[in-house]
C-alpha cells in the first residue's frame, strides 16, 4: 500500500511498517449493539470468556466515539462499515421522512427486492452509495468471501456491502432470512437451521441467572427497578430474572427473539455453521465474517444499562463469544484470524436510576409534546400558509421551495415553542448546525447532516433526557454517553494494551484495511489507527 498514513489523534504520524501482516485469513468483525465501553472496567473481573480473550490479546481504545450525533443503529453501522460520516453518506437515521416519496424511508429499504420471509418489505444495499470494508476486500481479491449476519436487517445489510456471499438477518417471525437481491432463494442449510432453531419452543424455557445471586447484588443495581419493562400482562409480575418466555405472547416472542441473549446465541451458532458451509478462512484470500449482536440493544432498551438483565446478557455473550473463538481456533487457527469488537452507539442510563442517584434526568412527556408540536404546526400554518411543514420523529421538515423569509418564520416559531417541553435543550436549523464552532459535540451534529435529506430543524434533548416515555432506556443523541463506544482490535498472542488517544468509529474499517494491506477510497472520513503493536 503506497498511501501516506496519517494517524489521527493529535497528528501522530507513522510510516508503513515492514511488520505488516499479510497472513490474516479471516477478519471477525463483531459489533455488539449498544455495547458501552465502561463495562470493560466495571465487569473486568467477571469476564472469563470471549471478552477476556479479546482484551488480553488486543489493543483496547478507551476514547473512541461515533463522530456523528444521529447515534442509532443505521448510522453507527454505516460509519463502522464505510469509514464515512453518516451525514456525508446520506444515512441520516434508521428511517426518515422522504420529501419526494412523501413517506417514511427505511435506511436499507429496497422496493425492487423481496425478503424470503417475515413481513418487512425488501432489504438490500442497493440504495447505499458508499462502498464498505467488505467491498474493498472483494475488490482487492476476488476470492475474498464476505458473510454478514445480524439480528437486525440494517446491521447485516450495511456491514455486508454491495456484494456479500451471504447476508442474513432475523426476520421477526422465527427464522433468519435474506432477500432476492442476494440470492434467488433461501439456501437449504439456512432453512434447516431455522427449523432446528424452532423459536416458538422457547415458550417453554426460562432465562435464568448465569452466576450466583451475590454477583448481581455486587455488580448490578437492584432487580425489578422502576422503569424496567414488564412483559407479562399479569399485574403482579416483576421485571426480574428468572424470566419465563411464556410471559410473552407467541407473536411477541417470534418478533422480539433477537433482542434476548438466546437470540445472540443462535446468531453465534449460525456464524459457526456459516464458517463451515462457506469455507471461511481456508485460503490466503482474507475473508470477512461480520456479526451484529443485537441482544445488547434489546436488553438495554427494555431494562437499561446497570440492570441485572444486562449484566447477565454480557456474561452470556462473554461465554458465547468464547465458543466462537474456540471454534475459529479449531477450524482456521487463531493465528490466522483478526478480531475487531465495537458498537453502533452507546446508551443513556435509565432515568429512574439517575434520579435515584440525585442526577437530573427524565422522560419527555409525550402527551404534552404532541400538544406543543400541534400548536407549532398550527401557528406556522397561520403565518405562512398550510401544508408547508411537517414534523416527523421529533424533528421538522420544510417543503422545498419555501422562501428564506418563510423558513425563518417557521424556524423562529419552532425554536421558541419547543423549549417549553421539559427535557428539550434547543432546536437548531441545519444552517445553524453547519455554522456551529468546531468542538466535540458540535462536530457530531455537523457530521449527521445531509443538506438534501435532513430535517430542516432538529430538536435536541437535554443531557440525560429521553423521548422514550414509559420504560427502558435509549440512545440517538449528540451526548457523549450515546457516542462513546468500545473498540478492541485483537490477534492471538498480541500484547494487551490500553490506548486513550481520541479516535472515531470511522477509523475502524480503514484501520482493518491497512492491516490487510488493501486499498480504500481516499474520500473516506476515517483515518488509520496505529496498530503495529498487534504483530508483537
Ligand atoms: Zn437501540
Amino acid at each position: 500500500m503506497k498511501k501516506i498514513l496519517i494517524a489521527i489523534s493529535f497528528m501522530v504520524i507513522f510510516l508503513p511498517s515492514c511488520s505488516k501482516s499479510t497472513k490474516t485469513k479471516l477478519v471477525v468483525y463483531l459489533v455488539s449493539d449498544q455495547l458501552t465501553p465502561d463495562i470493560f472496567n466495571k465487569y473486568d473481573s467477571l469476564f472469563t470468556g470471549g471478552f477476556r480473550w479479546l482484551i488480553d490479546n488486543g489493543i483496547r481504545y478507551t476514547n473512541v466515539h461515533h463522530n456523528h450525533a444521529n447515534t442509532s443503529t443505521g448510522p453507527g453501522h454505516f460509519a463502522l462499515s464505510t469509514g464515512v460520516h453518516p451525514g456525508n453518506g446520506g444515512i441520516i437515521d434508521n428511517e426518515w421522512y422522504d420529501r419526494e416519496l412523501k413517506r417514511i424511508y427505511y435506511v436499507v429499504e429496497d422496493t425492487i427486492a423481496k425478503n424470503f420471509s417475515g413481513k418487512d418489505s425488501g432489504r438490500s444495499y442497493r440504495n447505499i452509495k458508499n462502498t464498505s470494508l467488505a467491498d474493498w476486500m472483494k475488490e482487492n481479491n476476488h476470492k475474498s468471501k464476505v458473510v454478514s449476519l445480524s439480528g437486525k436487517d440494517r446491521s447485516a445489510v450495511l456491514m455486508g456491502g454491495k456484494d456479500p456471499d451471504l447476508a442474513l438477518w432475523y426476520d421477526k417471525a422465527g427464522g433468519y432470512t435474506t432477500s432476492d437481491y442476494y440470492f434467488p432463494a433461501l439456501p437449504l442449510w439456512i432453512k434447516n437451521f431455522n427449523n432446528n432453531l424452532n423459536v416458538s419452543s422457547y415458550k417453554d424455557s426460562v432465562w435464568t441467572r448465569l452466576k450466583d445471586d451475590h454477583i448481581y447484588a455486587k455488580y448490578a443495581r437492584s432487580d425489578d427497578f422502576l422503569g424496567e419493562k414488564i412483559f407479562s400482562k399479569n399485574k403482579k409480575s416483576k421485571a426480574i430474572l428468572p424470566f419465563a418466555f411464556r410471559d410473552m405472547s407467541t407473536s411477541s416472542l417470534l418478533r422480539g427473539f433477537y433482542e434476548f441473549p438466546q437470540g445472540d446465541r443462535s446468531l453465534i451458532n449460525l456464524a459457526m455453521d456459516a464458517v463451515d458451509r462457506m469455507d471461511l478462512g481456508k485460503d490466503n484470500a482474507p475473508d470477512l465474517l461480520f456479526l451484529g449482536l443485537s441482544a445488547t440493544d434489546g436488553v438495554g432498551h427494555h431494562y437499561g444499562p446497570n440492570s441485572v438483565e444486562q449484566l447477565d446478557n454480557y456474561l452470556r455473550l462473554d461465554k458465547n463469544l468464547m465458543h466462537l473463538i474456540d471454534f475459529i481456533d479449531s477450524e482456521i487457527g487463531l493465528d490466522n484470524a483478526l478480531f475487531v469488537l465495537s458498537s453502533d452507539h452507546g446508551v443513556m442510563v435509565l432515568p429512574e436510576y439517575l434520579i435515584s442517584q440525585k442526577i437530573a434526568s427524565g422522560r419527555v412527556n409525550l402527551t404534552y409534546k404532541r400538544e406543543v408540536y400541534s400548536d407549532i404546526i398550527r401557528k406556522i400554518n397561520l403565518k405562512i400558509g398550510p401544508g408547508k411543514i411537517i414534523d416527523s420523529d421529533n424533528n421538522f421538515y420544510f417543503s422545498r421551495g419555501l422562501s428564506k423569509e418563510e423558513s425563518a418564520i417557521a424556524t423562529k416559531i419552532i425554536k421558541e415553542m419547543v423549549v417549553s417541553i421539559e427535557g428539550i435543550e434547543r432546536a437548531l436549523h441545519i444552517d445553524d448546525i453547519v455554522n456551529l464552532p468546531a468542538n466535540e459535540e458540535n462536530n457530531r451534529l455537523k457530521n449527521m447532516v445531509d443538506r438534501l435529506k435532513s430535517p430542516d430543524v432538529y430538536v435536541l434533548l437535554k443531557k440525560n433526557w429521553i423521548w422514550k416515555s414509559v420504560y427502558g432506556s435509549s440512545h440517538g443523541t449528540h451526548h457523549s454517553y450515546d457516542s462513546h463506544v468500545p473498540l478492541i482490535i485483537s490477534r492471538n498472542k498480541s500484547k494487551n494494551k490500553l490506548v486513550d488517544l481520541k479516535a472515531y468509529t470511522v477509523d475502524a474499517p480503514v484501520t482493518i484495511a491497512e492491516i490487510l494491506d488493501i486499498d480504500y477510497p481516499k474520500s473516506v472520513d476515517g483515518k488509520p489507527l496505529e496498530v503495529n503493536f498487534i504483530y508483537k
